[in-house]
């Protein structure tokens, strides 16, 4: 994936404030934090999004799932975080290589959805 924007990333090609990485996973700060606390957590291999995702991917999603509290903890996160995965146009996902959200920070984040 040449010109994924993430996968750019993973690559070194473009700087980002990386928070958290292993062999399978890769978390740095969002360009636009909407919280105090808000890392993107993504696997080095792309996915373009949840859609796409099959039992093959199984191991580094749930990879994503077990290192979110770790990161939000060390990001100055102690008492829980939200963790969002944006899917296609319904979902407002816009950079087509699969990222989790972590958001928090000291105060609650909120209601999940605006009314
Ligand atoms: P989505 O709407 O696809 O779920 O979220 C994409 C997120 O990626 C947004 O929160 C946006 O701020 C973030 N983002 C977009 N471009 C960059 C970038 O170049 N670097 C970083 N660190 N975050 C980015
Ligand atoms: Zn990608």
């Amino acid at each position: 994936m040449q010109d994924c924007l993430f996968c750019r990333i993973v690559r070194g090609e473009i700087p980002a404030a990386k928070v958290y990485e292993d062999d399978e996973v890769l978390a740095f700060r969002d360009i636009q934090p909407q919280r105090p606390v808000h890392v993107l957590v993504i696997p080095k291999r792309h996915l373009t999004s949840l859609a796409d995702a099959s039992s093959e991917d199984a191991a580094m999603l749930g990879r994503m799932l077990v290192v979110a509290n770790r990161i939000a903890v060390d990001q100055g996160s102690p008492d829980g975080f939200r963790s969002i995965i944006n899917t296609g146009r319904i979902g407002g996902q816009e950079v087509m290589h699969v990222h989790m959200h972590i958001v928090g920070g000291q105060e609650p984040v909120g209601p999940m959805l605006k009314r």
